[in-house]
């Protein structure tokens, strides 16, 4: 640790709330898939920001179209229209097949709104068809609405009361679900992938038989696509993947490539149960982040880009699999598709996740034993290569232990 670090980790002790499980180290920039810390200490970063930073840092497309927006104009309030708005929602709308859609700063706020929407639409048909479904070991958000959607109870500890008319099924079990459901249901919320709870993709028509259910008890599926989505799957929206079609469906993450931005993308007809006043926001949406949307939703995707993100995945995934084999009493399982993959380990994930960084690697483990890969869209096979190779190593020096 340098001075310059020190200086910075006390400072960060004295003045920010406690709530980040810090890794000590100070990054400072970085260039495609690499980055580097305040002493000049390189790394290669297969986090991207967790899931964020899609083109890499340093994009020049990026950067371009950030820098001559910000000379337009940085901010202007939702009261007038703007050109990267309306630009960012019709490339939204064209994508997703869907009918609208409305811009927040953040994934939480993306499902906040994408909630209240479907809650709006419910009620004015019923004014008790307020269920909302969601599953176990999901992630939708810090607020409080989102953080009761999170089927993972020690985000809401201590923190009650939380908001009613939430419930909570096992995901990929479809018989779980049709006995929660009935006409009361306003919607079923699922990532279309879990991503922070452990990268768990849809069973084989699972996703199809949610949309079943769906339809049978006139609810909503809500897919949640802040992780997953923006071509990480391989396909623009995971759900392109597993043919089926929300009603909603939320961006947040990649969307501008590391600008603050969510969105929900909506049905016409659901669209129309909000009125002028019932949602709004002040940043929301601003042409900053939709300048930097734009490259987004313009570059990811192209056929090849995505393309490239299945190949590379599937590169990826077959050398994890290989190191599975290799180490069976370390390894459980690895899971995902695209480039959200993860490697289940019977030991805990942390102590690799700090020798990584030790080499000169970021990686990252959730729920305790599972390594989760969420880099940025543009990495190579050879930076794949780099990171199966240091798992062999880490992973060798375990299995001697
Ligand atoms: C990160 C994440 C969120 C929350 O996004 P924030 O921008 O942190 O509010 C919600 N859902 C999923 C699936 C996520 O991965």
């Amino acid at each position: 640790m340098s001075d310059l670090d020190n200086k910075i980790f006390a400072e960060d002790k004295a003045s920010y709330v406690p709530v980040f499980q810090r890794y000590k180290v100070v990054l400072d920039h970085g260039k495609g898939a690499e980055v580097w810390d305040v002493d000049g200490k390189k790394y290669l970063d297969f986090l991207g920001g967790i899931a964020v930073n899609v083109l890499g840092h340093d994009d020049p497309r990026l950067v371009d179209a950030i820098t001559k927006q910000a000379h337009k104009m940085l901010h202007c309030s939702n009261l007038y229209y703007t050109q990267p708005q309306a630009d960012a929602a019709e490339k939204l709308v064209k994508l997703s097949g869907l009918g609208k859609a409305f811009f927040g700063n953040s994934g939480a706020e993306a499902n906040e709104g994408a909630i209240k929407i479907a809650r709006k639409w419910a009620t004015a048909q019923d004014p008790e068809k307020v269920q909302i479904i969601t599953a176990w070991m999901s992630f939708h958000g810090r607020t409080y609405a989102t953080l009761t959607a999170t089927g993972q109870p020690h985000y809401q500890e201590g923190l009650g009361p939380v908001p009613g008319g939430f419930d909570y099924v096992h995901y990929n079990d479809l018989e779980e679900l049709e006995k929660m459901m009935s006409e009361k249901t306003c919607a079923v919320m699922l990532e279309t992938i879990q991503g922070e709870g452990g990268v768990y993709t849809p069973a084989p028509g699972y996703l199809e038989g949610v949309r079943k259910l769906c339809d049978k008890y006139h609810a909503l599926l809500i897919l949640d696509e802040i992780q997953a989505g923006i071509g990480r799957s391989g396909k623009f929206f995971a759900y392109q993947k597993y043919g089926v079609k929300p009603d909603i469906v939320t961006l947040a993450k990649g969307l501008a490539g590391g600008v603050p931005i969510g969105a929900f993308v909506v049905t016409d007809e659901v669209a129309n149960a909000f009125g002028p006043g019932d949602h709004g926001t002040t940043f929301g949406g601003n042409p900053l982040a939709c300048a930097a949307a734009n490259v987004i939703l313009d570059t990811i995707p192209q056929p090849e880009f995505l393309q490239h993100v299945e190949e590379t995945g599937a590169y990826f995934k077959a050398g994890l699999e290989r190191l599975a084999k290799k180490y069976p009493a370390l390894v459980k399982d690895v899971r995902g598709t695209g480039l959200i993959l993860g490697m289940e380990l019977t030991i805990p994930g942390t102590p690799i996740v700090n020798q990584a960084l030790e080499k000169g690697f970021i990686l990252n483990c959730t729920v305790g034993k599972v390594l989760r890969f969420i880099p940025p869209l543009i990495v190579t096979n050879e930076q794949v290569d780099a990171v199966l190779g240091v798992l062999d190593e880490l992973l060798g020096a375990a299995a001697e232990k």
